[in-house]
């Protein structure tokens, strides 16, 4: 067996159906007196509910979380924090109020508490990002590791299909690079198989009844799992190139990760058998050719938008993002250069099938 690094993350993690029902004792134990609890606008009334559950120990509702961590909107979280002498951050939401609680403990070593309500994952990562001035810069602290997550699948109830269905695929892209990463193990490939074939399950089933509580487990369970996978194991061209497009172009995260993944898994389909493998089990698919075609097909199964242009991506951004991965390149388990980034991202942004 190849030999391996594995560091598991210290994360107290609560997983079942109605437990917002009961969230004063699981928070009792933990103590906090002062919580800040932060949502998005959309989830105010969310954070509202929350706060009345736990007033006795929570501070106010912060509702100012947005998409990508914007520094001004960071700089003043963090002193409005302060000011409000909160002795905990809980995000409760997706990945922007995460990302805004990891902003805020960034600067005050403040702990997070997370409740999130998408699949993004990023409850289970050191790794903050900061905007400013059109780029977002990323990075890893140990601070930002929530210390507490709590999934409550009934929460995710009411995420709207469509963003669940784009939410459900970005987890899977962190499961599927785990299973081909340079700092692979055999404990993250075990979940990351299981991660995919949850939400390859799942994903469909939602899309098709919203409210059907089975489902949501299943497709909450998987994304648990990748985004522990996320949290564990670097990852690779795919996440990097999603990384840029959103940062150039600032398309929306998690409908550019459903988009690309099926080209990131075709363009990697010979690169890495083991990690192949694993995959076409995860998706039942018997040709590793035909890996980023069933990833293709499952999206449109999920009606998620098929083509980068449909996300307002302009024509020339192919060109433009293939030059800037090569100008800073990123780890990837198939050599890449520019002409062969350039054909895949065109490919993309037309929606044309990957194989
Ligand atoms: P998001 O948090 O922006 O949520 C998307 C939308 O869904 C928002 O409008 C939100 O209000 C709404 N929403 C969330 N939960 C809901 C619910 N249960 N019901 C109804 N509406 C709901 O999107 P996201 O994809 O979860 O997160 C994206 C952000 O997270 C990006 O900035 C991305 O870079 C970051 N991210 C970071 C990491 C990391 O490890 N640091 C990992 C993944 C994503």
């Amino acid at each position: 067996m190849q030999a391996f690094h594995y560091q598991a993350l210290p994360v107290d993690v609560h997983f079942a159906s109605a437990q917002m029902n009961n969230i004063q004792d699981i928070l009792h134990p933990y103590g906090y007196q002062r919580i800040l609890i932060i949502t998005t606008a959309g989830q105010q009334a969310a954070g509202e509910r929350l706060f009345r559950q736990i007033q006795d120990s929570a501070v106010a509702v912060y509702p100012h979380a947005v998409m990508h961590v914007p520094k001004e909107v960071a700089q003043q979280a963090i002193h409005d924090a302060k000011h409000l002498k909160a002795d905990c951050c809980l995000a409760l939401g997706g990945g922007s109020a995460i990302g805004l609680a990891k902003a805020i403990a960034l600067e005050t070593h403040l702990p997070i508490i997370a409740i999130p309500t998408t699949y993004a994952g990023s409850e289970m990562t050191t790794v903050y990002g900061i905007t400013e001035n059109q780029l977002k810069t990323t990075g890893k602290a140990e601070q930002v590791l929530p210390k507490v997550v709590i999934y409550d699948p009934e929460l995710t109830l009411n995420l709207p299909t469509e963003i669940s269905a784009c939410s459900g695929m970005n987890a899977m892209a962190h499961a599927v690079e785990a299973l081909y990463a340079q700092d692979k193990n055999p404990i993250i490939s075990l979940m990351a198989e299981e991660a995919i074939t949850q939400l390859a399950q799942a994903l469909p089933e939602i899309v098709e009844a919203p409210q059907n509580l089975q489902a949501r487990e299943q497709a909450l369970y998987g994304a648990w799992l990748a985004g522990v996978c996320l949290g564990s194991v670097g990852m690779a061209i795919h996440h990097k190139i999603c990384h840029s497009l959103g940062g150039r172009y600032q398309l929306p995260h998690a409908q550019t990760h459903a988009i690309m993944l099926a080209y990131s898994v075709h363009y990697n389909r010979h690169a890495d058998i083991e990690a192949m493998n694993r995959l076409a089990v995860a998706l039942n698919v018997s040709d590793r050719d035909q890996l980023g075609l069933a990833i293709y097909q499952l999206n449109q199964k999920l009606n998620i938008p098929m083509a980068l242009k449909d996300l307002g991506l302009p024509a020339t951004a192919p060109a433009e993002v293939a030059g800037i991965i090569c100008d800073s390149p990123y780890y990837n388990p198939r050599e890449y250069d520019y002409a062969e980034l350039e054909a895949l991202l065109t490919k993309a942004y037309w929606g044309q099938a990957p194989a």
